[in-house]
């Protein structure tokens, strides 16, 4: 028999941006990470970030980094619109942390206003201010003194999600943690991608003075960055990570490689570990950062891997780790999902395997 017709009908196109951008930018920390990923693309060597009430009222990011030229200001904020990718095939090659345009487009329609001050090296000392409309679309365009970069201002995220907005305004300072923490990762970005980015973070609470969070010097070494970020103790019983290893391609991932070539991947990890001795370690696992080809990325499958590897020599400990697996671009896949910090390793098991058995290899050189 047949039924009766739902009625089904296109959603319109304002819902549709919401519902969509909501899983773009899901939370605080995500939409920090677009702007400033944004901002490191377009080379800054220089990075402010400023919170107001923890977020809640606004979040400002300031570069110096190319700026925004005129004939693209209408397009910067349109869904699928980036400067960064043209066809699909260019994904296995990418080195820019964006490629879908769709964080600028996400955060135009969940905040109340979101604005644009760009100059270029050859506009500057002069700029212009774009106030965009939630579509995407620029609302007001006026001239303004700027320096050659950009700044993005965007206030009241998620005011148009009233239960998202809600949660926020409830756990702001959790919110705020998980944004830092972000952050320290991407201030210890430079180390895996010299030259070093300056990175300033501030919020200005209601109330009270302004607090400066996180402030690194721009530096291309490692080592800089952690004492910017935690002081110079945080660098006793630290050694450096420096590993080379083979990976033999998975049968069963074969397809997924865009050659045929069965050669074996060679796979390198620089960065930082905690000796394994026992009060040299952490008692959580509160600084563990993974980057590939030094973009931050969670990696359950590697941590899991370090940690195993660490309590069999010290059981009480997690160690603190920086590390930044360098492989070639087609081996694995950032599009997994919209915020990028889930990464699609082809041979996952294979690396996992022998990161095991050279990190064990590694640490008992260490002893
Ligand atoms: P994506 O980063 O994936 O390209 P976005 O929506 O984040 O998409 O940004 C859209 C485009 O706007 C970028 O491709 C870039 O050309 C431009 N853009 C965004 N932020 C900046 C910035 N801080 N400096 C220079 N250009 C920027
Ligand atoms: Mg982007």
């Amino acid at each position: 028999m047949m039924s009766k017709s739902q009625g089904i009908k296109a959603i319109d196109s304002i819902s549709v941006h919401r519902i969509t951008s909501g899983q773009v930018v899901i939370d605080l920390q995500t939409a920090v990470k677009e702007l400033l990923e944004n901002s490191i693309d377009a080379g800054a060597t220089s990075i402010e970030v400023r919170f107001k009430n923890y977020g809640l009222t606004s979040i400002e990011v300031v570069d110096n980094g190319s700026g925004i030229a005129e004939e693209d200001y209408e397009s910067i904020a349109l869904k699928h619109h980036t400067s960064k990718l043209e066809t699909f095939t260019d994904l296995t090659t990418i080195r820019t942390f964006g490629f879908r345009g769709e964080a600028l487009s996400s955060l135009c329609a969940l905040t109340e206003e979101l604005t644009v001050c760009t100059a270029t090296s050859t506009t500057a000392p002069m700029g212009t201010n774009l106030v965009m409309h939630s579509s995407g679309k620029v609302k007001e365009k006026n001239t303004a003194a700027r320096t050659r970069g950009t700044t993005i201002i965007l206030t009241k995220l998620f005011a148009p999600l009233p239960v998202r907005r809600k949660e926020f305004e409830r756990n702001a300072k959790r919110e705020f943690g998980k944004a830092l923490t972000l952050l320290n990762a991407y201030a210890l970005v430079p180390c895996a991608a010299p030259p070093g980015i300056r990175l300033t973070v501030s919020n200005q609470p209601e109330k009270g003075p302004k607090s400066i969070q996180i402030r690194t010097l721009g530096s291309p070494s490692c080592r800089d960055s952690v004492t910017s970020l935690w002081g110079p103790k945080a660098l006793e019983n630290i050694v450096d990570i420096d590993l080379e290893f083979e990976v033999e391609k998975e049968k069963s991932t074969l397809k997924r490689w865009q050659s045929l070539d069965t050669e074996p991947v060679t796979v390198r990890v620089n960065g930082l570990i905690s000796k394994f001795v026992m009060g040299c370690g952490r008692t959580g696992t509160d600084r563990q950062f993974f980057f590939i080809n030094g973009r931050p990325c969670n990696m359950s499958k590697v941590q899991k891997v370090f940690n195993e590897v660490y309590r069999s020599f010290n059981t009480n400990q997690a160690p603190f780790i920086l590390a930044d697996f360098i492989i070639p671009t087609e081996s694995y896949d950032v599009n997994v999902s919209p915020d990028k910090r889930t990464i699609l390793l082809h041979s996952e098991g294979n690396l996992v395997s022998a990161l095991k058995v050279n990190t064990c290899s590694f640490l008992r050189m260490m002893r």
